[in-house]
């Protein structure tokens, strides 16, 4: 079987094709298909879910063929969930990735500022859907990886929030994992394992 990945991040790719691929599965970018594809679609849903739904179904139809699509962010539970599905352009959609990084890691210290340990609790959360080109969802996960905000940033691996993420089992954040280790244990790797396994399993064919 073969399947589309609607993400224009190469990393993304790699980590979903080295779970996919063992299986027997031809795993492709967007990019691989060698002809022009549409941007990417508004994501306006109030949950991760929605917004894999809407990437996956929009590409899938677009091109004809089955797609897979994910969404993820940071859930901080003292800010009820916040940044959540807004986590990317939480600080604003100008200027680069790690502009943008920057500012989201500084909105989330001085959003947490003040706050004891104890209330630092969040987590990141990915979710997949695979969606074919008439609209139908043929499988969807979630996968989360849990961990503490920290003040200081720590950790030269990953991007986004995780240097920021504090994994209390390991001693050290989440930026500090290499990244097959990151892989092994976080949102991301997850839902795509799990993913693998209904597919398997529950002999999800398209
Ligand atoms: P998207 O799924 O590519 O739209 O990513 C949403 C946003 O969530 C990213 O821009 C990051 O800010 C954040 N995020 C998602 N996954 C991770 C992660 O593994 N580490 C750090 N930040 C993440």
């Amino acid at each position: 079987m073969r399947i589309v990945i609607a993400t224009g991040n190469p990393h993304k790719v790699d980590e979903i094709r080295a779970v996919l691929a063992p299986m027997g599965f031809a795993v492709l970018s967007l990019a691989d298909l060698g002809r022009p594809v549409p941007a990417e679609p508004d994501e306006p849903g109030a949950t991760f879910e929605e917004n894999a739904r809407i990437k996956a179904r929009y590409y899938a139809a677009a091109i004809g063929e089955p797609v897979l699509a994910d969404d993820s962010g940071l859930e901080v539970d003292a800010l009820q969930g916040a940044p959540g599905v807004h986590s990317a352009y939480w600080a604003g959609a100008e200027g680069s990735r790690a502009e943008r990084d920057a500012r989201n890691n500084a909105k989330l210290v001085a959003a947490v500022k003040g706050l004891p340990e104890d209330r630092r609790r969040a987590r990141f959360v990915c979710t997949m859907c695979v969606a074919t080109p008439d609209g139908a969802v043929v499988v969807e996960t979630r996968g989360e990886f849990e961990g503490s905000i920290v003040d200081e940033p720590r950790g030269a691996h990953g991007f986004g929030y995780d240097p920021h993420l504090w994994l209390a089992d390991r001693g050290m954040t989440s930026a500090e994992l290499p990244p097959e280790e990151k892989n092994a244990i976080s949102h991301r790797g997850r839902a795509v394992r799990r993913l693998a396994y209904l597919i398997q399993h529950k002999r999800i064919a398209w």
